[in-house]
């Protein structure tokens, strides 16, 4: 293994550096990968990368085939000191929670979520959907988007009697997130929300929709199933939230968000959520909202709360040893390891659970109720490792990840991305190692 200059010779050969001692010391006392090696510029950020291409050494899990961080230019781009962000400005709201116009009950519950002030977004949006505007919210997961709508829809519920919220979501993690900060939300106030995801058994959500809950919260493609079942009319919805559309997009969602836009009332309120713009989400925009109040919210680079760095792996080497050295040290905790398949991923939580190191894994081809019990195990500490793919970990709020492993190159950089911002998450800092093979 080689972070930044350290060579792995395989798990056959003689192991040098930090790799083989990581491996004696098994979670014992204080490990090898400590916090200072990620300071010291010499072992990580002054690692950069060599000239040349990078080789295509086939051990498990690797495909290499349309990958970004095949060239050196690429591999450049894994690795970057995290920037330190003392200096930036404290954000100072323009509102309180008790300012906003909202049932006292909820003022209640948002303060007793621990929420104290609003993030930008919330600060800029809320005042916008409680007047009833439609709204364009251009911010990322982690801005605080969630309670944005879920206020100002809640209070709207309390408010108007009998008015149904539809919220599209990309994923079922997302979907289920949302759910349980509306349920935290909305304690007390006597309505129901309800998940509606592919993966999971349709029959319960046919018969929860029997129950006319006030929040539906679904990922398109199960929403569209459940209306040509004729068990949800989109007609009676007055409201709508599109969350990440643009992860909906990328994953050929259009049609059936066009499908259930089309099929719900022309005048609506509609809230908006994209961490990009795009052409085709301003089309989406253009057709669907009504003279909309767009808001900008500047998030500062995830990346750069995140220190990150290539593991090279020797040609021939294998990297699975390599990840198992890295698991059995003490300071690698809570680690997302990131593969391209679902096979992939189910493969190696299962090799890594072999050799006595606990991992999950999340993945499409898993139930959802599979993918929960992963997850929550993860959140709670008692799973070391979850092996996902990028769809499944999409959008995913997983506190204090400790690193994020890209056992296999992401497709593009914005993958990469994606992936290192699971970690670093708030104010803290994280760590991500790509592995690299040649
Ligand atoms: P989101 O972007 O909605 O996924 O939120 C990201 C994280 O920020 C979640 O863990 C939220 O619980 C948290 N959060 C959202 N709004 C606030 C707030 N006003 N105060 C403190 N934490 C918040």
């Amino acid at each position: 293994m080689q972070i930044g200059r350290w060579n792995h010779q395989g798990s056959g050969g003689t192991a040098s550096g930090a790799g083989a001692h990581a491996s004696r010391e098994r979670r014992g006392r204080s490990s090898s990968f400590s916090p200072s090696d990620f300071s010291a510029p010499s072992r990580f950020g002054g690692g950069r990368p060599r000239g040349g291409r990078a080789g295509r050494g086939g051990s498990r899990g690797g495909r290499s085939f349309g990958a970004f961080g095949e060239t050196e230019a690429e591999i450049a781009k894994f690795v970057n000191r995290a920037i330190v962000t003392t200096e930036e400005p404290v954000f100072v709201p323009e509102h309180k929670f008790s300012d906003f116009d909202i049932n006292a009950h909820l003022k209640a519950n948002i303060l007793a979520h621990g929420y104290e002030l609003p993030t930008p977004i919330q600060d800029k949006a809320i005042q916008h959907a409680l007047a009833g505007q439609d709204v364009v919210g251009l911010a990322a997961t982690g801005t605080g988007k969630t309670a944005a709508f879920l206020i100002p829809l809640i209070d709207k519920v309390m408010k108007q009697k009998g008015e149904r919220i539809l919220i599209m979501a990309p994923t079922r993690e997302l979907a289920v997130q949302i759910e349980k900060e509306l349920a935290g939300f909305a304690k007390g106030l006597g309505f129901r929300g309800m998940v509606a995801v592919g993966g999971a058994n349709i029959v319960p959500q046919i018969k929860q929709l029997k129950l006319d809950p006030a929040f539906v919260i679904g990922t398109p493609g199960r929403l569209k199933d459940l209306e040509e079942r004729k068990a949800i009319d989109f007609g009676g919805f007055g409201t709508v939230v599109l969350d990440e559309a643009d992860r909906m997009l990328d994953m050929g969602f259009i049609d059936d968000m066009r499908f259930i836009l089309g099929k719900m009332r022309k005048e609506r309120h509609t809230l908006f959520f994209s961490a990009t713009m795009s052409r085709d989400i301003e089309r989406l925009i253009g057709d669907f909202l009504s003279s909309p109040v767009v808001i900008s919210v500047k998030t500062r680079d995830t990346s750069a709360n995140v220190d990150q760095d290539v593991v090279r792996i020797a040609r021939g080497a294998d990297k699975f040893e390599t990840l198992i050295e890295l698991l059995s040290d003490r300071e690698f905790s809570k680690v997302l390891v990131f593969v391209r398949t679902k096979h992939g991923a189910e493969r190696l939580a299962k090799d890594l659970s072999r050799r006595h190191i606990h991992a999950e894994s999340i993945h499409g081809n898993k139930t959802h109720g599979a993918r929960m019990r992963a997850l929550d195990a993860f959140k709670r500490g008692s799973v070391v490792a979850l092996v996902a793919t990028d769809v499944a970990a999409r959008g995913l709020d997983i506190p204090a990840v400790t690193h994020v492993i890209n056992y296999d190159l992401p497709s593009t950089y914005e993958d990469y991305v994606h992936r290192i911002g699971r970690t670093g998450r708030a104010a803290h800092k994280g760590k991500a190692l790509t592995f690299v093979q040649g």
